[in-house]
């Protein structure tokens, strides 16, 4: 089995609802996010898959959200934006959009960093066999 990964950061407010402590006021963070790849196949090259579509995905995704105040963005205005929720967000987003996936290669998993030390990851479920 072979992974690989990019990784990319933005900038974007939130305010977690509910939440008792420093996190429930709006705050900032330089969020990091991880994408990773899995598949057991390369492809004649002896890729994977192609870093630079994976970064512009992720790219996509992030010129969304890139310096707003998530708690306003869908579906963060009613889903709570903590990184748990962003990282699923990251993975479905991703998923839908990843052109060309073939060869069985599929998104293992998305973290999200809100800071150096403290990240969240989703991973999906693996198939019904
Ligand atoms: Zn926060």
């Amino acid at each position: 089995m072979f992974e690989i990964f990019v990784e990319e950061s933005f900038a974007a407010g939130h305010a977690l609802r509910g939440y008792k402590g420093k996190c429930e006021n709006v705050h900032g963070h330089n969020y990091r996010v991880r994408v990773t790849l899995e598949g057991e196949t390369l492809d004649g090259v002896g890729l994977l898959y192609d870093f630079v579509h994976l970064k512009r995905v992720i790219q996509q995704v992030i010129r969304a959200l890139d310096h707003r105040f998530l708690n306003e963005f869908p579906p963060f205005d009613s889903v709570n934006p903590s990184a748990e929720n962003l990282a699923k967000y990251f993975y479905e987003q991703a998923a839908a959009q990843l052109p060309g996936v073939e060869n069985g290669v599929r998104i293992a998993s998305v973290t999200v960093w809100e800071t150096d030390t403290t990240a969240a990851t989703y991973r999906p479920s693996p198939p019904a066999r």
